[in-house]
């Protein structure tokens, strides 16, 4: 499933005004087709590689927004997106017929001059311009999610090893930022268009694998969905929705990948969804699908009263329906539900109201800080792989005795932790424990564990083995300066000799 990427072909401004007359005052509109005129003009006598005008793309891209119904200033800078990099209208032009709000999201979105920098360097350099310009307005992510979709859809123009380029980054930069950011249905888009180009093999395998899965058990969900919208309504409880919600090809790869490509022990390749008016029919509803079915243990997971860290909020459980069958269900509300399919999209979504909402200050918090990183430590590829490990990888959320809630990647251990709450608690760190129970240094932390510390004031120090252990790029910083710190002082302690 995913965000619906179909289009009409060829595409037309007729077909964005269509899509935004469902939600926009015609004054919107108008600005709209103002940037479409002005946009057309700039890019005339422009091809893409397809041989398609290149106007094309911007309106594609401004027509996959009009689809999850964005505010039309979001819109207007899609269309505007690439005038200043491929044309010879300047960023103050725009700025003159659209305003300095556009301007804005259009300079974000621009990459850095062609002569400056080559190769590696260029790449890197607008990446981190990107980010920069991400945390400073967070609609620049948006526009350039939409426009990388659209270059994925379009990808068969390029030579092999371009192709092969545009997914992978899709893949390692782009999906994650979108993961961070609670886009899944946006993550899912750019994961499963990158996928065939990066893993060709294993995505016919799986696809054929999953294919085989959906055949075989359609029927069965179906009667399924019935029995459980049927009890659903015995109990009182208000349905808006049920249905079955596929699995994307990308993350079940991922989850194959941790199973041995063992399909049978994947129980999510479809899952019933349903979507209640308010948290109260949340938990009636698992109650009666409880009743209905035997849960499995330890696969209640109420991210409701405890989000995943980018913020996606549901009841997951999974049960044995008939004929011991294994199904999960997921229920939220028709907030969370938005929410999780659009992230941080979903603020600027017009609501019933046409009122915007504001963003989570956690993410803008994340954006900041990634950018803050990128400006000390993103100097060439091998920083990206760290940046990487401590900002797109998935993350776990694990507790503190006291209950606080730390927010770290996947695999961290108990010295990250340490170091995570203070460098000198990381120092002195002499042992762990997780749920009550002694572990070494060197374990991977699970959501949901409680960790505890236990230090030493007499240790001298983290080991360097450490380094080889801890996963976060702050901990080893902070490992590393202290024992170049150690060195030094030793140093100076053979000084006065001389
Ligand atoms: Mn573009």
């Amino acid at each position: 499933m995913g965000l619906d990427i179909s289009m009409p072909k060829p595409i037309t401004v007729g077909h964005l005004v269509k899509q935004l007359k469902k939600y926009c005052r015609p004054t919107d509109i108008d600005f709209v087709r103002l940037a479409y005129d002005f946009a057309a003009e700039a890019h005339k006598g422009q091809f893409r590689k397809s041989g398609e005008p290149y106007i094309n793309h911007p309106l594609s891209a401004a027509y996959l927004l009009s689809k999850i119904k964005i505010d039309t200033n979001i819109i207007v800078a899609a269309l505007l997106h690439d005038v200043p990099e491929d044309t010879n209208v300047s960023i103050q032009e725009i700025e003159e017929n659209f305003g300095s709000d556009i301007a804005i999201m259009v300079t974000g979105i621009t990459k850095l001059g062609k002569l400056k920098y080559r190769g590696m360097e260029r790449y890197i350099e607008n990446l981190r311009k990107m980010f920069v310009a991400m945390a400073e307005d967070m609609r620049v992510i948006i526009i350039k999610f939409v426009d990388r979709i659209h270059n994925l859809m379009t990808l068969d123009a390029h030579s092999p090893a371009k192709r092969h380029l545009i997914a992978l980054e899709s893949l390692e930069i782009y999906a994650p930022i979108a993961n961070r950011l609670g886009m899944g249905e946006i993550k899912g888009t750019l994961e499963d268009l990158a996928f065939p180009y990066v893993f060709p093999k294993e995505y016919k395998k799986v696809k054929y694998l999953r294919d085989n899965q959906l055949a075989e058990e359609s029927i069965y969900l179906d009667q399924v969905i019935k029995t459980t919208r049927k009890k659903l309504l015995d109990d009182g409880i208000k349905v808006l929705d049920i249905h079955g919600r596929e699995k994307q090809l990308y993350s079940l790869y991922q989850k194959l990948l941790l199973k041995n490509w063992e399909i049978d022990k994947i129980h999510d390749i479809v899952a019933v969804r349903i979507i209640v008016p308010d948290l109260t029919n949340c938990y009636a509803a698992l109650g009666t699908i409880h009743r209905l079915w035997k849960p499995l243990k330890g696969r209640i997971k109420d991210y409701v009263a405890q989000p995943k860290p980018n913020g996606y909020k549901s009841l997951h459980t999974t049960v044995f329906c008939n004929e011991g069958r294994v199904v999960e269900f997921q229920i939220r509300t028709e907030e969370m539900h938005k929410e999780a399919e659009y992230g941080i999209a979903a603020h600027w979504h017009y609501d019933e109201k046409g009122k915007l909402k504001k963003v989570p200050t956690k993410d803008i918090a994340w954006a900041q800080e990634l950018a803050k990183i990128q400006k000390e430590k993103l100097h060439n590829i091998s920083d990206l792989e760290s940046l990487k490990i401590d900002f797109f990888q998935n993350r776990i959320f694990v507790f503190t005795p006291n209950g606080d809630v730390i927010d770290l990647p996947e695999n961290a251990t108990p010295i990250d932790f340490a170091y995570y709450i203070h460098s000198e608690i990381g120092h002195k760190c002499n042992g762990a424990r997780i749920n009550d129970q002694m572990v070494s240094l060197d374990t991977a932390l699970k959501s949901g564990d409680v960790v505890e510390i236990l230090t030493d004031k007499n240790r001298k120090g983290p080991s360097p083995d450490w380094l080889k252990i801890v996963k976060t790029t702050a901990a080893k910083d902070k490992i590393k300066s202290y024992l170049n710190g150690a060195k030094r002082s030793w140093i100076k302690n053979l000084l006065p000799l001389k």
